[in-house]
C-alpha cells in the first residue's frame, strides 16, 4: 500500500525495469488548415476521417515528366478544415489531461511547416482557444475544489516535490502576499484582454474519476529551445533598461528516477486557468521581446509548456495533506509547439541566422532519427542506441519515449501547393512516428486510507457547524458544536466564588467536581480510543476488502489492456498484411502480364518452329521424290541406252553380215571373172542399172568395178581372199577416203552430228566452198588432223605448200568454179618421179587434164585437183596417196587449190597380210584388228557405193556411209 519507490518523485519506476509491458503507438493526428485564399491550389484532400490524399501540384507534375502522383496517408484521425478547436481538444488533448489528473504523464506536440497552424492548434486565439488553454481549463475544472493551499506542495530543486507543514506553507503564503500585488482570489482579479475569452464557460469540461481524497497543486513551466539552447521564459529577472542582460540558458539534468528536467527552471504554482494562462502569456510576451531584441524568428524555436500536477492523499482525517513525501505523485503534461519543420532554404536565412536555423533543423532531424531508431528497435527487436542526447528537445522528451505515458502528435498541414514538398516530408515523418510504441502508464497505487475521507471530513465539519449553530454557541470553524454538546454532558461545575479566606468548602467542592470531570473525560477518552481502534480495524478490514477488489479490478483491467493491445497488434498486423497483399497483388498482376507476353512469344515461336519443320519435311520429301525420279530416270536411261546399244550392235551385226554376204558375192563374181577370161585390162561389166545412170566414159571408169568382182567368200571368217583382192585391185580402185579415218571414228563423228554437216557439205556446193573458213569446227579439226598426220612427214609437203602458195591465200570467201551437171573436171597431177606400181586398181579419172607439174592453165579449166603422191611406208612398201582438192579462183585472178581429202593406196605382200590377220585374230578388242577390219569394210562399202552410185568423185565415201547409217 505504501509505494516502495524511494525517489522524491515516485511517479514511475526506473525505466530499466518497467512494471508494465503494455504499449500504445504514438497517436498521430492530422489537422488540415483552410487555405489562405479560396482560389489557391489545393493539394490535400481529406478522403476519410483517417486518411488524406496528397496530389502533386500542377507545376510540380510538369517538372516530373507529367507523372501524376497521388499518395495517401493514414492517421489515427484526420481533422478537416472545418474542425473546431473544441472537437480537436476532445479527441486529442482531453485524454491527456484526464491522464494527468490520474497521475500519468503525457506529451503532446504539434509538427508541421511554418504557417501550417501549429500555434493556432496549440495556443489558439481569443474565442478559439487551442489545446493548451483548454487543457488547463479542464484540469482546473476537475481539481478545482481539491486543490491544496498554496505552498503546501513545494518543488525541490531536483525535479521532486515536497509537502510542507501548514505553518511553513502559511508563512510562504504571507511572504508572497506581501511581495506581490496579485489579488488573493482569482475571481476578483482583472483578466488580460489579450487572452480573455480563450474558452467560453459553456465549453468547460471536467475529468472523470478525480480522486477527491487527494490534494492537488498545479505548477507550470514555460521554456523555449532556440538554437539548441534552453531558455526559461518564466524566470524573473530584474530588468536593467541601461544594459539589458541577455537571457541565460538552462541545462538539462537527470533526476534519480532517470527523468530529464531543466535544472533551475521556474515552476509557478497556479490555482486557476486564468492564472495559469496569465503565466503562459507572460512567457509568451517575454519570448516575443527576446525575439525582437535578439532578432530571432519565432518560427525557428520550440516552445515547451509543462503542466505539473502534484497530488498527495489527505491524511486519515481527510483534513490535511498527508505529510509524507513518498505519497506525493507528480504527473506532467508537456505541450510542445515545435519549430517549423521546413528546410533551411525555405526561410531565406543568412549568416548566424542560417546557422541557427541549421541547428533548429538539426533538432528536428534528431527527433526524426530518434523516432526512426525507436521504431526499428521496437519492430526488429534490435537494441540500437537512440540518439536522444543529440538535441535538447529529444533529450527532454527521452522520458516519454523510453518510459511510460501517452505521446500524441498533431501534424499540421497547409494544403497550399507551395508547401507540397515539405508536406510530403512531414507525412513521411508522421507515418514513421505512428509505428513507435510507448509504454502505457499504470494506474497509481491507492494509499492505505479509506476512500471518501475528504467527504466525511467535510460532512463532519458541516455537521459540527450546524449543531453549534443550533445550540447558539459560538459558531466558529475552530470550535465545533459537538464539542459544546460534549461539554454540556459533563457534571456542572459548582459555584466557584470563594466567600472568604476561611472558605474551605468551595475549593474542595470544585476540586471534587473537576476530578469527577477528569475521570469522566478519561473514561470518554478510553471509550473513544476503544471505539476508534475498533472503527479503525473495521475500516482497515474494509480497506483490505476494497483493496483486494481493486486489485482484482486492476488485474482485470490489465488483462483487458492486454487484450486491447493484442487486438491493436492484430489490427496493425492486418493492416500490414493488407498493404503487403495489395503490393503482392500488384506484383502478381505484373508477373501475369509478363507471363502472358512470354507465352505469346512461346506460341509464336512454336508456330514458327512447326512451320519450319513442315517446310523441312516437305523439302525432304521433295528431295526424296526427286532422288527417286532421278534414280528412275537413270535406270530408264541406262535401260534405254542398253537397249539402244543392243539394237545398234544387232543392226551392225546384221549390216556386217549383209556386207559379208555382198563381199562374198563380189568375190564370187571376181573369182568367176578371173577364172573365166584371163584377159588383162578387160573392163568389168557394169550392172545394167548403173550403165543407165552414168554417162559413157572414154577411158576406164574411175569407179571401181564391183560388178566385175567375183568373190567366192561367203563368210566373215575367211578373210584371205579379201586381202588378195585388195592386193590386186587396189592400184586401180578409187578409194574415196583417207585410210587414217577409221569406221569407229566415223561412227563417233556421226553420233556427234558431224556426218550431217558433212553430208550437207557434200550435197550443197556453197557449203563446200566454206570448207576452209566456214566449215563447222569439228570438220575443220578433222581436216586439220588429216593434214597434221599425213602431210608434214611426207616429202611432198613442200609441193603441197608450194601449191598453196602459187595463188596466195584466199582473202574472201572463195568462189568455186561452176561445173557442168555432167561432172567435174579434174587436174590429174602425177609427178614424173612417180613409179609405176603396176597395181590392178589405178585411179582413172575421166575427162581429166593430166599434168606432171601443176600449171595455172590446167587449173583454170578444172574445178578439182588430185595429186598422186608416192612415198615409202613404215613397212617398206610404197604407199600411194591421192591428195585431192578443189580449185578456186582467187581475188587477184589466180587459182587456188584447197585440199580436201587424202586417199591412201597401199600394196601389201601376202605375208604381211596373213600376219595382220593373225594379229587381228589375237583378240576381239585389240586395236589393230579393228583397224584392219574396218579398213577392209570401209573399202568394200566404198566399192559398193561406187558400184551403186555414180561418178561422184573420191570424196563421196561419206555420203554413202552416212546414207546407210542414217536410219
Ligand atoms: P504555425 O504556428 O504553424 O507557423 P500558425 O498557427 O501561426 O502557424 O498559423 C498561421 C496562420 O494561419 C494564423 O493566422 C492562423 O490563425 C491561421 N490558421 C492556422 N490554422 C488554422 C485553422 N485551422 N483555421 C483557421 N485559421 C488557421
Ligand atoms: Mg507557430
Amino acid at each position: 500500500m505504501i509505494r516502495q519507490a524511494k525517489g522524491k518523485t515516485p511517479r514511475r519506476p526506473p525505466p530499466k525495469k518497467p512494471s508494465n509491458n503494455q504499449k500504445d503507438p504514438v497517436g498521430v493526428y492530422c489537422r488540415v488548415r483552410p487555405l489562405g485564399a479560396e482560389d489557391e491550389e489545393c493539394c490535400i484532400e481529406v478522403i476519410s476521417n483517417t486518411t488524406i490524399q496528397l496530389h502533386a501540384p500542377d507545376g510540380l507534375k510538369a517538372n516530373r515528366n507529367g507523372e501524376f502522383k497521388e499518395t495517401q496517408y493514414s492517421f489515427k484521425k484526420v481533422f478537416g478544415i472545418k474542425t473546431t478547436q473544441r472537437e480537436l481538444f476532445e479527441d486529442v488533448a482531453k485524454p491527456l489531461a484526464q491522464d494527468l489528473i490520474h497521475g500519468k504523464n503525457g506529451l503532446l506536440f504539434t509538427y508541421g511547416v511554418t504557417g501550417s497552424g501549429k500555434t493556432h492548434t496549440m495556443t489558439g486565439s481569443p474565442g478559439q482557444g487551442g489545446l493548451l488553454p483548454r487543457s488547463l481549463d479542464m484540469i482546473f475544472n476537475s481539481i478545482g475544489p481539491y486543490q491544496a493551499k498554496r505552498y503546501v506542495f513545494k518543488p525541490d530543486d531536483k525535479n521532486g516535490m515536497e509537502v510542507q507543514n501548514q505553518v511553513d506553507a502559511l508563512l510562504d503564503r504571507q511572504k508572497r502576499d506581501s511581495q506581490t500585488s496579485v489579488p488573493k482570489t482569482p475571481n476578483t482579479r482583472r483578466v488580460d484582454p489579450e487572452f480573455a475569452d480563450m474558452i467560453s464557460p459553456e465549453e468547460a469540461c471536467k475529468a472523470e474519476g478525480v480522486d477527491e481524497d487527494s490534494s492537488y497543486s498545479v505548477f507550470v513551466s514555460y521554456i523555449e529551445i532556440y538554437n539548441n539552447y534552453i531558455y526559461d521564459l518564466l524566470e524573473e529577472t530584474p530588468f536593467d533598461p541601461i544594459k539589458p542582460k541577455p537571457p541565460q540558458s538552462k541545462i538539462l539534468r537527470e533526476d534519480q528516477n532517470h527523468n530529464m528536467y531543466v535544472a533551475g527552471c521556474t515552476e509557478v504554482e497556479v490555482k486557476s486557468t486564468e492564472e495559469a494562462f496569465e503565466v503562459f502569456w507572460r512567457g509568451q510576451k517575454k519570448r516575443r521581446i527576446a525575439n525582437t531584441q535578439l532578432n530571432r524568428e519565432s518560427s525557428r524555436s520550440h516552445s515547451v509548456f509543462i503542466v505539473k500536477l502534484a497530488q498527495a492523499p489527505l491524511d486519515a482525517d481527510g483534513d490535511n495533506v498527508l505529510q509524507d513525501k513518498n505519497q506525493v505523485n507528480v504527473s506532467q503534461l508537456c505541450l510542445v509547439d515545435l519549430a517549423g519543420s521546413e528546410r533551411t532554404s525555405r526561410t531565406r536565412a543568412e549568416g548566424n541566422r542560417l546557422r541557427e536555423a541549421g541547428n533548429i533543423n538539426q533538432s528536428l532531424m534528431t527527433l526524426r532519427t530518434c523516432i526512426e531508431v525507436l521504431r526499428e528497435n521496437q519492430m526488429c527487436g534490435t537494441n540500437k542506441m537512440v540518439p536522444y542526447r543529440d538535441s535538447k528537445v529529444t533529450h527532454l522528451f527521452k522520458n516519454y519515449f523510453d518510459g511510460e505515458g501517452k505521446v500524441r502528435m498533431v501534424v499540421c498541414v497547409n494544403p497550399k501547393a507551395d508547401d507540397y514538398e515539405e508536406t510530403l516530408l512531414v507525412m513521411r515523418f508522421a507515418e514513421m512516428t505512428q509505428e513507435v510504441e510507448v509504454a502505457r502508464p499504470v494506474d497509481r497505487p491507492i494509499c492505505g486510507f479509506a476512500a471518501g475521507r475528504r467527504q466525511r471530513n467535510q460532512a463532519f465539519k458541516e455537521e459540527l457547524t450546524r449543531r453549534l449553530e443550533e445550540r447558539g454557541g459560538p459558531v466558529d470553524g475552530d470550535c465545533p458544536t459537538v464539542l459544546n454538546q460534549l461539554l454540556q454532558a459533563f457534571p456542572p461545575l459548582p459555584p466557584c466564588e470563594i466567600s472568604g479566606p476561611n472558605d474551605d468548602v468551595t475549593l474542595p467542592r470544585l476540586i471534587e467536581a473537576l476530578e469527577k470531570r477528569h475521570k469522566i473525560r478519561q473514561m470518554m477518552i478510553e471509550e473513544y480510543n476503544k471505539t476508534a481502534t475498533m472503527l479503525k480495524s473495521v475500516l482497515q478490514e474494509q480497506d483490505g476488502n476494497i483493496l483486494s477488489k481493486e486489485n482484482v479490478i486492476q488485474e482485470q483491467r490489465g488483462k483487458l489492456g492486454e487484450k486491447d493491445k493484442m487486438l491493436q497488434n492484430q489490427k496493425n498486423e492486418i493492416d500490414r498484411l493488407e498493404k503487403k497483399s495489395k503490393m503482392l497483388e500488384y506484383k502478381i498482376d505484373i508477373l501475369q502480364k509478363t507471363t502472358n507476353i512470354y507465352e505469346e512469344d512461346k506460341r509464336s515461336l512454336q508456330n514458327e518452329l512447326e512451320s519450319r519443320e513442315q517446310r523441312l519435311q516437305r523439302e525432304m520429301s521433295e528431295k526424296r521424290r526427286i532422288e527417286a525420279r532421278m534414280q528412275g530416270m537413270v535406270s530408264d536411261t541406262k535401260l534405254k541406252w542398253e537397249k539402244e546399244c543392243e539394237r545398234r550392235v544387232n543392226a551392225k551385226q546384221l549390216e556386217m553380215q549383209n556386207k559379208l554376204w555382198v563381199k562374198d558375192e563380189k568375190l564370187k563374181q571376181l573369182k568367176a571373172i578371173v577364172t573365166e577370161g584371163k584377159t588383162e585390162n578387160r573392163q568389168p561389166q557394169r550392172p545394167s542399172r548403173e550403165k543407165d545412170k552414168v554417162p559413157p566414159k572414154r577411158s576406164a571408169s574411175p569407179s571401181p568395178a564391183p560388178s566385175s568382182y567375183n568373190g567366192s567368200q561367203s563368210s566373215l571368217s575367211s578373210l584371205e581372199p579379201i586381202y588378195n583382192f585388195s592386193q590386186t585391185v587396189r592400184p586401180d580402185t578409187h578409194f574415196p577416203r583417207a585410210g587414217s579415218v577409221s569406221v569407229a571414228s566415223c561412227i563417233s563423228e556421226w553420233e556427234q552430228g558431224v556426218p550431217q554437216s558433212r553430208r550437207q557439205g557434200s550435197q550443197s556446193p556453197p557449203d563446200c566452198r566454206n570448207r576452209t573458213q566456214g566449215l563447222p569446227d569439228s570438220l575443220s579439226r578433222r581436216r586439220g588432223r588429216c593434214w597434221a598426220r599425213e602431210v608434214p612427214v611426207q616429202p611432198a609437203d613442200v609441193d603441197l605448200e608450194e601449191t598453196v602458195h602459187w595463188t596466195g591465200p584466199p582473202v574472201r570467201p572463195l568462189h568455186r568454179r561452176s561445173h557442168s551437171a555432167g561432172g567435174e573436171r579434174w587436174v590429174d597431177h602425177k609427178p614424173t618421179t612417180n613409179v609405176d606400181l603396176d597395181t590392178v586398181m589405178q585411179p582413172n579419172i575421166p575427162n581429166a587434164i593430166k599434168v606432171n607439174a601443176p600449171n595455172e592453165k590446167a587449173l583454170s579449166k578444172c574445178d578439182k585437183y588430185v595429186l598422186t603422191h608416192q612415198e615409202v611406208a613404215s613397212d617398206g612398201e610404197i604407199q600411194t596417196k591421192l591428195i585431192k582438192g578443189e580449185v578456186f579462183k582467187t581475188r587477184g585472178g589466180g587459182q587456188s587449190v584447197q585440199f580436201t581429202d587424202i586417199e591412201t593406196l597401199k600394196q601389201e605382200t601376202p605375208v604381211a597380210a596373213s600376219r595382220k590377220r593373225r594379229s587381228s585374230e589375237s583378240g576381239p578388242d585389240s586395236e589393230p584388228m579393228e583397224g584392219n577390219w574396218t579398213d577392209v569394210e570401209t573399202r568394200c562399202s566404198v566399192a559398193v557405193e561406187m558400184r551403186a552410185g555414180s561418178n561422184l568423185g573420191p570424196g563421196y565415201q561419206h555420203h554413202g556411209y552416212t546414207k546407210r547409217r542414217k536410219p
